[in-house]
């Protein structure tokens, strides 16, 4: 361990204390957090979802005076965090009349950590990918090899793209299971082993001491990933559904995730939806997720294909070495099968069912689907539309709209840069800087 790190360590132990969050303290101790006022966020949220901007587009986007926008304007040119599409605006010249987030700033690093693969991203600071890698990689061999794996391969892509390490302030981390967001660690995750309460933040500025390390739940961070560069971009209250080998929801409610008191709101794979249905992992029965996640439409799939109702199934299942995935259905479906059809229509009136309920409880703007199973294409979400529309209310659909994510596997990557890029530009209090 060398002395910035030795050093890094030391403050990490005197600063904390137990009431405050560790990234919190975290941000505090290193140089490069950019400390911001209330309205300067504000300012800058709105950036980073429309690009370029003038001052009359804040203006007319925000409830602030001209004045109160001129000095927001001069005070992030001042720190660098935005530029005006004239540099020499200071030195005489023309006063600019656009401005844009300055991509210089930094690096930004995402890091979408999947059951079985490791997929990172690096951005410049105005959030756009600079570089995109993935990699094959199991959470189940534990926090010490996986997170030796993510940041072995960050430092590989920054040196191969030029990069320079000490230019990355952020990294983005999301993971597969339940996350206490203030410790930064995961609790009692289902499907990896060795990872409860791993100090993940730690190990990883161990690596990179210059980055401020924030960790979230995937489907938080993907639901994230679609209100600044997704389907959803702009959009106030949302809910991202990932539907894949499990199914979990991630709810931004006023432009911000939220978690609920314990960080595990939006776990939806285990309302029930059908009560003499199969056995779910978590010990009950016909839970969405043991209905309608990727290895239930499979599973459903083939008993009907097994009792003669889907010759192109059968083949598949036979070719595929007596294997059956939700795709091969899907790629049925669109070969006209009449039971590879049927099991997506009623997965997505399952799917529909649950949303319904969401629609009514939360009136949600968007309703972003994303996830393996979304492959399956057109005919799931016209299921998913129909149910939910005849189910809620007209006044909570009048407005809705239900869509599969742009972003798609981009996602958790595009979230997790943004999920640091939010962070280093929330804390507003640092150097006691107050609207
Ligand atoms: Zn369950």
């Amino acid at each position: 361990m060398g002395t910035a790190r030795e050093l890094l360590q030391k403050k990490l132990r005197t600063l904390h204390s137990p009431e405050m969050p560790i990234w919190l303290y975290q941000a505090e101790s290193l140089p490069n957090r950019n400390f911001i006022t209330d309205s300067e966020k504000e300012l800058i949220d709105l950036v980073r979802k429309y690009g370029e901007f003038s001052k009359a587009d804040l203006v007319t986007y925000t409830d602030y005076s001209r004045t109160k926008i001129t000095s927001c304007i001069d005070s992030l040119l001042n720190k660098k965090i935005i530029i005006g599409d004239n540099a020499t605006e200071y030195t005489g010249g023309r006063r600019s009349k656009t401005f844009s987030l300055n991509g210089d700033l930094g690096l930004v690093a995402g890091v979408d950590i999947g059951a079985t693969s490791v997929d990172l991203g690096i951005a410049d600071f105005t959030g756009k990918l600079l570089v995109r890698y993935s990699e094959p990689a199991s959470v189940r061999n534990g926090p010490i090899k996986i997170l030796g794996q993510a940041c072995s391969l960050l430092e590989k892509m920054l040196k191969e793209n030029n990069l320079s390490s000490e230019k990355l302030n952020g990294i983005g981390i999301g993971v597969p299971g339940p996350v206490d967001f203030s410790a930064g660690t995961l609790v009692s995750p289902p499907i990896m082993p060795g990872w409860d309460r791993y100090p993940i933040i730690q190990t990883v500025q161990q690596w990179f001491p210059s980055a401020n390390v924030v960790v979230d739940n995937d489907v938080n961070v993907m639901a994230l990933g679609e209100i600044y560069q997704g389907a959803g971009k702009g959009v106030d209250n949302l809910i991202f559904v990932k539907i894949g080998t499990g199914i979990g929801a991630g709810i931004i409610c006023e432009g911000k995730i939220y978690r609920g008191s314990s960080g595990c709101a939006g776990d939806i794979g285990h309302i029930e939806v059908n009560k003499s249905g199969p056995l779910c992992h978590c010990g009950n029965k016909g839970c969405l997720e043991a209905v309608t996640a990727g290895p239930a439409i499979a599973e459903r799939s083939l008993i009907g294909a097994k009792e003669g109702k889907s010759p192109i199934l059968l083949r598949l299942y036979e070719k595929n070495g007596n294997t059956l995935r939700a795709e091969d259905v899907g790629d049925a479906a669109r070969e006209g099968d009449a039971l590879a059809v049927e099991v997506i229509r009623e997965s997505g009136q399952f799917i529909g069912d649950v949303l319904a309920g969401l629609v009514n409880f939360y009136n949600p703007r968007v309703i972003v689907i994303g996830g393996g199973v979304s492959n399956l294409g057109n005919l799931l979400l016209s299921s998913i539309r129909q149910t939910v529309l005849k189910r809620s209310t007209p006044l909570a659909t009048r407005n809705l709209h239900i869509v599969f994510s742009e972003i798609g596997p981009d996602a958790g990557v595009i979230g997790a840069v943004n999920l640091a890029m939010d962070y280093m530009f929330t804390i507003t209090s640092g150097n006691g800087e107050r609207d």
